[in-house]
């Protein structure tokens, strides 16, 4: 297996400027890869890398983003679709708002970026999409029947895509972190953090370069095989789901 990335490709990562983002960004730096990331405010990304404003629940932003890290840096040839936010609520209490909103952004949201980057990597006959899920997609969590909705709806965009364009050297993966250091997690209950903490084989949370690390490997050469495929990186806590 190696490590260094033969000729620099044209990464894009979705909500590249913090989080589990941010440190697959610094990942394919540290590989030599050109990386663009989206931030909302167009900010923050890390040195070395181009970043470019984008909501991913409105196109036309995306659309803008995407051209200009295709003009920076040359079609994408390697799309991490991280974006996403939870609002979580137990399902008698969330609005259709809080529903919908979590699902535009996860879900349609990574439509929209897909379908905008694919058709160069046809052309090119060459492509990786790797869609960042969550454990909740396939195990479930009380309180995001939302967000497991999403994440799990991701595993079905991935394989969908796969039988797509899986003869065009094109694969698309799905890679499920189970609870990591980030805002996103920090923002939980003390006491919710412990349940969890308890209920993972590993007995620790995991740093978000643990993940990006992952997400490297499968947007690599070495993973050209392997398409369709959810990859946990959650310390067994959501094993055989
Ligand atoms: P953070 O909350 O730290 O970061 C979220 C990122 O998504 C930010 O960069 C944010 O950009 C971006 N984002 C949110 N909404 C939008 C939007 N509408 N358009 C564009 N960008 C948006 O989250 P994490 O780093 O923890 O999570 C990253 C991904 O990993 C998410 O998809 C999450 O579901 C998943 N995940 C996280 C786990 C964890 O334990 N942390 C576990 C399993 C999965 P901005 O700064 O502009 O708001």
């Amino acid at each position: 297996m190696s490590d260094a990335t033969p000729e620099p490709r044209s990464v894009l990562i979705t909500g590249g400027n913090r989080g589990i983002g941010r440190s697959i960004a610094e990942e394919f730096l540290r590989r030599g890869d050109k990386v663009a990331v989206t931030s909302r405010s167009g900010h923050g990304g890390p040195e070395g890398s181009l970043t470019v404003a984008a909501d991913v629940t409105d196109g036309e932003s995306l659309e803008v983003a995407i051209r200009a890290a295709e003009e920076a840096h040359g079609p994408i040839e390697v799309l991490i679709a991280n974006a996403g936010i939870t609002d979580d609520q137990l399902l008698l209490r969330m609005s259709d708002d809080a529903f919908e909103s979590v699902l535009d952004t996860n879900l349609t949201g990574t439509f929209r970026t897909v379908k905008r980057v694919i058709k160069s990597m046809i052309r090119k006959k060459k492509g990786r999409i790797v869609l960042i899920s969550s454990v909740v997609g396939l195990y479930g969590s009380p309180g995001q029947v939302n967000y497991a909705a999403s994440k799990s709806g991701l595993v079905g965009f991935a394989r969908a895509l796969t039988r797509e364009l899986g003869s065009r050297g094109i694969t698309a993966n799905v890679v499920a972190p189970g609870y990591i250091d980030t805002e996103m997690t920090q923002s939980l209950p003390e006491d919710l953090q412990a349940t969890y903490l308890k209920a993972i084989p590993a007995g620790r949370f995991a740093d978000a370069e643990e993940v990006a690390r992952v997400v490297a490997f499968v947007a690599g050469d070495d993973a050209a095989y392997i398409s369709g495929a959810v990859i946990p990186v959650d310390g067994g806590l959501g094993m055989g789901h």
